[in-house]
């Protein structure tokens, strides 16, 4: 060490930083080129002019083909007009299921969902969620003629629900000894009930109610007391997409403060309707 010139060891100290600030630097400026290209799906939507959204076309009554129009309408599909016209462009409405909405939502073929989606702690690892734009719970259908009036009475027994929901994920934690039959959609898992396939089916209460309404003899059916949970919904944005979920939060506010959030809300779950509800929320800044 006492061999080496002093002057040596000064330059060599200088100039590897130095190296090494250049090389970080351009690191950085590629990783927010790329950030920046991957974060603004906003200005990509504008540039094309139309938002695709994800969302449910056989779940009556947030997204469903109403009879005679052949149109898909709904509780959601309100909202996905309003978001569309918030930003400025056209929907463009493309079908998910519960199991395909998130894979569908990160690859890119649609940049947001609206389609009875829960927010939850599980989802908030794989992708963004919108304010909450709608409440419900979990709860439990059953044929009156079972005599079931309990979810405990559904240990051993089948019940069925949807791939990928939190209902099916839920239904296993508070009956640990229940056997789940997962369909792909919520008509196949009413009909397991219909048929006698199942004693039971679970999800939000909005959608049993939907569906017991539809069915030819609701009078059979009974809705089992108390929640299973509580299910938020949030609108799905791919994460990182901070741009796009703050223009998705301010329409929401403003549909809010409008008063139009309500109306939609009216026109599905108002005193008039099939499926008379309270709104016992708001759409709210950091909720
Ligand atoms: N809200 C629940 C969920 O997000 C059930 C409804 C659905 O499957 O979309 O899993």
């Amino acid at each position: 060490m006492a061999a080496r010139p002093p002057e040596t060891g000064l330059m060599i100290s200088r100039a590897t930083p130095m190296r090494h600030l250049v090389r970080l630097l351009l690191i950085a400026g590629v990783a927010l080129a790329a950030g920046a290209a991957r974060a603004d799906l906003l200005a990509d939507i504008k540039a094309r002019g139309a938002v695709n959204i994800g969302v449910k076309d056989s779940v009556p009554p947030f997204g469903f083909i109403e009879e005679g129009s052949r149109r898909i309408v709904g509780y959601d599909i309100d909202f996905a007009t309003a978001i569309a016209k918030g930003l400025g462009v056209q929907l463009r409405t493309v079908p998910v299921t519960t199991a395909t909405r998130i894979p569908e939502l990160q690859q890119g073929k649609v940049d947001l969902v609206i389609a009875t989606m829960t927010h939850s702690a599980q989802r908030e690892e794989q992708i963004d969620f919108s304010l909450t734009y709608f409440v419900t719970g979990q709860r439990i259908l059953v044929k009156k003629a079972s005599g079931i009036t309990d979810a405990a009475q559904l240990a051993g027994k089948k019940v069925s629900s949807v791939r990928g929901s939190t209902s099916e994920q839920n239904i296993r934690k508070t009956v640990p000894s229940v056997q789940v039959l997962a369909f792909s959609d919520y008509p196949a898992a009413f009909l397991a009930l219909a048929q006698g396939k199942v004693q039971a089916m679970t999800t939000d209460e909005t959608i049993l109610l939907a569906l017991q309404l539809k069915a030819s003899n609701p009078a059979d059916y009974v809705l089992l007391d108390g929640y299973v949970s509580q299910e938020p919904y949030g609108i799905g944005i791919r994460k990182g997409e901070t741009a796009l979920r703050d223009a998705v939060n301010r329409v929401l506010l403003d549909l809010e403060k409008s008063g139009d959030a309500r109306k939609i809300h009216d026109a599905w779950f108002g005193p008039k309707s099939q499926l008379p509800l309270k709104r016992n929320f708001r759409i709210e800044p950091g909720k």
